[in-house]
Formats: structure tokens, sequence, C-alpha cells
């Protein structure tokens, strides 16, 4: 029996040796649940913070009930309320849908200026070696400019995310210290991942935040990290096995995050 275990840790450390292909746990985005799932009114999970913070410790998401913006830096998970103050969070707390990874840059790029959100993807988009990866993102610093906003806590029946930022909380911040927290996702996971640059943002002093909309940056580094693994997990409730989600919300996930 223990010769036994003993020839399978000599296989896993062999494929983990001989495998440079295999990315490591470092290098994997981990999801829970899909975006068209958030946008089709999937507003309860199953994963904690405790368990989604083994997962990774940078990332970006929402809470159960759509309860906010989140943003993971650090290993620490911050709650961004539409009162525009940032909560703690416990252990305990679930996600309808978030990704983290354990972030480690490995390239960086100088952005001398980019006057609007477009502009500073654009010189992102050029830096990437592939859009065919998944990439983390993190930048650190003074920026102009920072337009934010966070979504209203729901209450069952629920409505689609589409309807729900319509009474969502926009709070432009000027001339403000923080850190953006993003990743991109390539196009053909776009019902599963947000497709394209998704960031959320926080202040330094960890007292604002949100789901970036817009911004103006000058003389800042983009810490970008390489992601060639994906892992996904699904929630297992009733809602999540009999939700249609078959239907195309590309039209619904382009309002939602603009
Ligand atoms: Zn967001």
């Amino acid at each position: 029996m223990r010769q036994k275990a003993f020839s399978v840790l000599l296989i896993v450390l062999a494929l983990s040796l001989f495998s440079p292909q295999v990315a490591r746990t470092g290098e994997i985005l981990f999801q829970y649940s899909t975006f068209d799932a958030l946008l089709a009114g999937l507003y309860e999970g199953g994963l904690t913070m405790a368990e989604l913070k083994k997962r990774g410790d940078f990332g970006l998401g929402t809470f159960n009930n759509l309860d906010g913006e989140m943003v993971v830096l650090n290993g620490k998970v911050y709650q961004l309320k539409t009162d525009g103050k940032v909560y703690p969070v416990a252990d305990t707390m679930k996600t309808p849908l978030a990704a983290v990874t354990f972030f480690k840059a490995d390239k960086s790029l100088a952005i001398p200026k980019a006057g609007n959100f477009q502009e500073m993807t654009a010189l992102l988009d050029q830096a990437l070696p592939s859009k065919n990866l998944f990439f983390a993102v993190k930048i650190e610093g003074r920026f102009k400019e920072v337009k934010v906003r966070s979504v209203p806590r729901q209450t069952p029946p629920y409505q689609p995310l589409v309807q729900v930022v319509k009474k969502q909380a926009v709070f432009p911040l000027k001339d403000v210290e923080g850190t953006l927290v993003g990743f991109y996702c390539p196009a053909y996971l776009k019902t599963v991942g947000v497709p394209g640059w998704h960031f959320h943002f926080l202040t330094k002093d960890r007292t604002q935040g949100g789901h970036v909309q817009d911004l103006a940056l000058e003389n800042l580094t983009a810490q970008i990290d390489t992601l060639p693994g994906f892992s996904l997990l699904l929630p297992q409730n009733q809602e999540f096995y009999q939700a249609d989600l078959t239907k195309d919300r590309l039209h619904e996930a382009e309002k939602v995050e603009k």
C-alpha cells in the first residue's frame, strides 16, 4: 500500500518536473460561475470567501444578492457598496461570481499617458503576446481620474443584470491614489468570463472603489501576469441547474460593462 502511494508520488513529481506546459497554481485564473449566469439574474452562489481565498490573492467579482463590487488585493477581500463606502468581508460571506489568481507579474508596461479607458486598454492590448490567453493586470499609483460604479443589493425575485445596473451608483474619483485590479478574458470565452478587459479599483486608503467605467492616468506602470490556465467551478444549486443559459446575452454584457 505504502509502496503504491510512493510510486504515485513519483509519477506526480515526474509530471511536474517534465511538463513545463502544464500551468502551475500561480498561472491559473480561477473563476466561480459564469458571466452569463450573472447577466441572467443568478445572484446567489455557494462559494465562501474562505474558499475563494484558497484559489487566489488578487481578483474581482460581486457578492450574494449582488451586494456591491468585490476587490481581492494582497489576499484581502473588500466590498464596495452603492453608498460609496468600502466594507470588511467575513470569510463566511458568499459570491455568485468571482475570479482570482495568485498574482505574480511576469512583465511590466510603462503607460506615459492614457486619456480614457479605451486608450489604456489599447496600450495593454499591444503589450500582450496573444489575445488567446488570460492575463491579470495590476496598476498602482496616483490616477488623474477613475470613474467607478457599484450595484445595489437585490432581493428575489431577481431582475436580469441589465435592469439592475440602471440603478447603479456612479462615483467620479479625481486625483486619487489606489490600485486597479483587472483581468483580460479571450473573446472565445465571452459567455463564461467578462470578454476583454474588466477592472475594479480600490483607493490606497481602502475607503472607496468599484467597477471601473472610465479613467485617466499619466506615468504609471502596468504589471502583467500571463495566465495560461483557467479553472471554472460551477454553482451547485437549483437556480443554476434550471437556468436557461442558451440565450445570447452579448448585447446585455456590453450595456452592463459600459
Ligand atoms: Zn466589474
